[in-house]
C-alpha cells in the first residue's frame, strides 16, 4: 500500500486537535473523508454518517474513530465488515466483552485492529520501561489531575454511563503504568466520588498490588487553576523515577534525565501503518481492565452536583 487513505470518525475536540494534524504531517498517510454530524472539514468529502460515507464516500483503506466510546463499537464493526482497517482512540470501548467481539470480527474479516493508548507514545515512556526492567520496584504513586471544564468542555457523554468520567484521563496513566511496571498488578480498593446529577465518578482514589508492592492512583477532574498533573513516581532500590507532564519529562531521584516533545498522535498512527503493513493487530485491554475493576470494586461516594 503506497499511501494509507484515511477517514476520521466523530470530527470533536481530540480529532481536530490531534489526529487530523497528526494525519496531515505523515507522508505515509492522507485524510479522505470526515465521518461526523456537524463537523464541515475543508478539503475532504463530509458525510453525516459512517454509513453514508461507506454507501457514497470516496475508496479509504482505514477509518481512526475518535467518538465518543460508547458508540465506538458498532462502527467498528460497520467498518471492519466492509473490510477496512480500524484504529480505536482509547477507551477502546464501552465494555470489555466488546472488544472481544471486535477481535474476532477483525480476524474473520482479515483487517487490522488497533486499540489505540496515546499515551503510551509519549517521549520518555519508552526509557522509563528500559531504566524499571533492572530495578527493584518498592512503590508506584499515580497523580493525574485536571480541569474537566477546560480539557473536557460541554461533554455530557463524560458523564453518562459509558463515559467514565475522570477515568476518561484516568486511563491514560493507566496505559503508561501498565506498560512500564515489569510485571501485572490488581486492585484491592477503589474509592470513588460521584456527583449527585452524574452517573460517573470526578474524582476516584485507586490502590493496587503487585505481591506486596503498593501502587496507589489519585485521578481528580477539580484541579483548578492550574496546569493539569499527569505524574508518575516509582521508589526502586537504586532511586525514584518520575515520569512528568503525561510522561514527556523523565526524572531520577528529581534530576531531568531525558524531555522531549509531544509526538504521541504521530507515534500512533505510525504504528498504525506498520501493523497494517505486517497484517497484525495490537489490542491490550489492561488498562481498561483497571478501570472496569475499579467501577465493579469502588465504593461511590455522592458528592455535590456538577456545574459546568
Ligand atoms: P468530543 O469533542 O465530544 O468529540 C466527539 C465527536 O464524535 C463529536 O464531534 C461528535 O459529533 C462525534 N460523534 C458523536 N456520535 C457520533 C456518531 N454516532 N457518529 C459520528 N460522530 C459522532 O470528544 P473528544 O474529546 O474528541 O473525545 C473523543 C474520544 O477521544 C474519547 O474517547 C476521549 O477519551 C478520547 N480522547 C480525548 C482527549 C481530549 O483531550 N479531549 C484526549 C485523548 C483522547 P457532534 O459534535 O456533532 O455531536
Amino acid at each position: 500500500m503506497d499511501t494509507l487513505r484515511l477517514a476520521i470518525v466523530g470530527y470533536g475536540k481530540i480529532a481536530n486537535a490531534q489526529h487530523h494534524p497528526a494525519i496531515d504531517n505523515d507522508a505515509g498517510c492522507r485524510l479522505v473523508a470526515v465521518a461526523s454530524p456537524n463537523a464541515t472539514v475543508p478539503e475532504v468529502a463530509n458525510f453525516e454518517s459512517l454509513e453514508a460515507l461507506l454507501d457514497q464516500g470516496p475508496e479509504i483503506d482505514a477509518v481512526s474513530l475518535c467518538t465518543p466510546a460508547g458508540v465506538r463499537s458498532s462502527q467498528a464493526r460497520l467498518a471492519m465488515a466492509h473490510g477496512k482497517h480500524v484504529m480505536l482512540e482509547k477507551p477502546p470501548g464501552a465494555t470489555l466483552a466488546e472488544i472481544e467481539t471486535l477481535r474476532e470480527d477483525a480476524e474473520r474479516h482479515g483487517v487490522t485492529l488497533f486499540a489505540s493508548w496515546h499515551s503510551r507514545h509519549a517521549h520518555c515512556v519508552d526509557s522509563a520501561r528500559q531504566w524499571l526492567a533492572k530495578r527493584e520496584i518498592r512503590r508506584v504513586d499515580i497523580e493525574w489531575k485536571e480541569d474537566v471544564r477546560v480539557w473536557h468542555p460541554g461533554q455530557a457523554w463524560i458523564w453518562q454511563p459509558g463515559g467514565m468520567g475522570v477515568f476518561d484521563p484516568g486511563i491514560n496513566a493507566l496505559s503508561i503504568v501498565t506498560e512500564i511496571l515489569p510485571r501485572p498488578f490488581h486492585l484491592i480498593d477503589a474509592q470513588l466520588q460521584v456527583p449527585g446529577n452524574c452517573q460517573t465518578p470526578i474524582a476516584a482514589s485507586l490502590d493496587f498490588v503487585d505481591d506486596d508492592v503498593p501502587i496507589h492512583a489519585e485521578f481528580d477532574f477539580r484541579q483548578q487553576g492550574t496546569p493539569p498533573i499527569w505524574n508518575i513516581h516509582v521508589e526502586t532500590d537504586e532511586g525514584r523515577l518520575t515520569l512528568e507532564a503525561g510522561g514527556s519529562r523523565l526524572l531520577i531521584d528529581g534530576e531531568l534525565r531525558e524531555e522531549g516533545p509531544d509526538a504521541e498522535y504521530a507515534g500512533l498512527y505510525q504504528h498504525f501503518a506498520t501493523l497494517i503493513a505486517e497484517g497484525r493487530s495490537d489490542v491490550d485491554v489492561s488498562p481498561f481492565r483497571h478501570v472496569a475493576d475499579a467501577l465493579m470494586l469502588g465504593y461511590r461516594h455522592t458528592v455535590e452536583d456538577f456545574v459546568e
